[in-house]
């Protein structure tokens, strides 16, 4: 598969998400719950998030590289993040 340049979507991740039929069917959707409620993102540090992003080769671990390659334009949510005082 040719590597695809994504643009920024924002909330249309849905779309593209479902554009994409070539991939196997526990990559093909975020799950629900790694919709952030605030505003309608994807969540930080979702197991099933990650799992699609990384399928989907929007967010993987390259090994040449040795580090994460993540695609721009992810639409992450931008909330603030409950911090919990250790
Ligand atoms: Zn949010």
């Amino acid at each position: 598969m040719p590597e695809q340049e994504f643009q920024p979507m924002g909330a249309a991740y849905a779309g593209w998400l479902a554009a994409q039929d070539s991939v196997p069917a526990d990559g093909k959707n975020i799950p629900a719950d790694g919709v952030c409620s605030g505003c309608d993102r994807l969540k930080r540090d979702h197991e099933g998030v990650e799992r699609v992003l990384a399928i989907r080769k929007l967010k993987y671990f390259n090994p040449d590289m040795r580090r994460m390659v993540v695609k721009a334009g992810l639409p992450y949510c931008n909330c603030q993040r409950p911090r919990r005082a250790g």
